[in-house]
């Protein structure tokens, strides 16, 4: 593909900015440089940085990455642990164990190291402070003083990020995730490796994992954004439960996780938003890494577009595309989300119960962490269909 720019840029001068080096923009980056596109790369921290993130790749997320991107998996989920406030538990294996653990860390500096191959320029320690779009150009502030202009910018800066704020980005559902990482003893590594623990909490809409990783388990919770105290102490008493609460945590942290709200805007002008920048996370299991990729790679390809659109018209038309795209291949994601969210925020003990004692409910969640299915294909099907209708039926909890 020729490129869009002519070598003559300006210094200062980019065809495409991307904002945030996590999953959505070092792939957006590496995308638009692909295309030819003069792209620039801005990250706040240094690379590689830490992020608050259980790291589990799921089959859709694997099936994202760049062909052939070195990364190190520290265990693969054959089995799943399902409980509800810590009673009725069952495991269940995975027809073809898939889902990998990984390091958020190594998973992000791969990618950002994949964009910079593709001849993206990569800088990091530097935030974008402030943006503003003029006819055919936005411009971006950065912490370092610098003024850059672009055709095009990607915001993929994360979860409270400037960009979304500039977009006019609106949730649906906002959540806190808390979230430790543990060093673990030899017996302890062996009870957890290759079994990812989901429970259903006591908060609407909770729940606590453990994932394995060898010498270190990552374990958190997730409620609705409002309640800290209780969200705490649930946390508390996950960890203890499992063992998690004795050895320092070599992270501590929180982190918000948030939804779109389905008519919330992906575009303004020339600039695109992706990932968590966006809201585009699972409603139910808050899983956003195969969001982040996924809108990354379209806003990277729709990033390329806005650089050769000639007139304001066709940036909107191009610009409205990448909404219809997102909103048809991820929007139908989210919309199937929600209402599988709505039915376990309703009934967790009755989801819990389909879950382990109906076997196609497994069987169609395994198919999903594989790859094989998605939450939309799920939800349309009989025992998706006949599950929400039952659970409407019934009182909450
Ligand atoms: C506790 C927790 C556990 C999770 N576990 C999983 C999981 O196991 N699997 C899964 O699929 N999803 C998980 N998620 C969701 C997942 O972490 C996010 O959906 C994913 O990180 C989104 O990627 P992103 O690239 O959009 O944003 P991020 O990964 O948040 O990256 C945004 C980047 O932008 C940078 N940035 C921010 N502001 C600026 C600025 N002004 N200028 C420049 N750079 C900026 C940040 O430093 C950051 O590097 C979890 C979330 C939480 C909170």
């Amino acid at each position: 593909m020729p490129p869009p720019s002519t070598p003559s840029r300006a210094p200062g001068t980019w065809d495409v900015i991307v904002v945030g080096a996590g999953p959505a923009g070092a792939t957006a980056a590496r995308v638009a440089a692909e295309n030819g596109c003069a792209t620039l790369l801005l990250e706040r921290a240094t690379i590689p940085r830490y992020k608050t993130c259980g790291g589990g790749l799921i089959g859709a997320s694997l099936a994202a990455l760049p062909p052939g991107l070195p990364l190190k998996v520290y265990d693969t989920a054959g089995h799943f642990t399902f409980a509800h406030n810590g009673h009725k538990e069952r495991t269940l294996a995975c027809s073809t164990p898939t889902c990998a653990l990984v390091y958020r860390s190594e998973l992000d500096a791969a990618l950002t190291e994949a964009a910079a191959a593709a001849g993206a320029q990569v800088r990091d320690g530097t935030a974008l402070t402030t943006l503003e779009h003029q006819d055919d150009t936005v411009t971006v502030r950065t912490n370092r003083g610098d003024t850059l202009r672009a055709r095009a910018v990607v915001g993929a800066d994360g979860s409270a990020g400037r960009v979304a704020r500039y977009v006019g980005v609106r949730c649906a559902q906002v959540d806190l995730a808390l979230e430790v990482e543990v060093p673990v003893d030899e017996r302890t590594a062996g009870r957890w490796r290759g079994r990812v623990l989901m429970e259903w909490g006591p908060l609407p809409g909770s729940f606590g994992w453990v994932f394995p990783k060898g010498e270190v388990c990552t374990a958190g919770v997730v409620a609705a954004r409002g309640n800290p105290v209780a969200l705490r102490a649930y946390k508390e008493d996950f960890l203890r439960r499992h063992g998690l609460l004795g050895p320092r945590p070599l992270h501590d942290t929180g982190h918000l996780t948030r939804c779109r709200r389905r008519d919330s805007p992906l575009a303004r002008g020339r600039v695109l938003v992706a990932g968590d920048a966006a809201a585009l996370v699972d409603h139910w299991s808050r899983e956003g890494i195969s969001y982040a990729l996924r809108s990354g790679d379209i806003a990277g390809h729709a990033a390329a577009r806005l650089v050769t659109a000639a007139d304001e018209t066709t940036a909107r038309a191009v610009a409205g595309q990448y909404e219809r795209h997102i909103d048809s291949v991820l929007g139908a994601e989210m919309n199937a989300s929600r209402s599988l969210m709505n039915l376990f925020t309703r009934n967790p003990g009755l989801a819990h119960a389909a879950l382990t004692r109906v076997p196609p409910a497994w069987h169609q969640l395994d198919a999903y962490i594989a790859g094989r299915t998605s939450v939309a294909r799920i939800m349309a099907t009989p025992v998706g269909r006949a599950t929400a209708m039952l659970a409407a039926r019934l009182p909450g909890r």
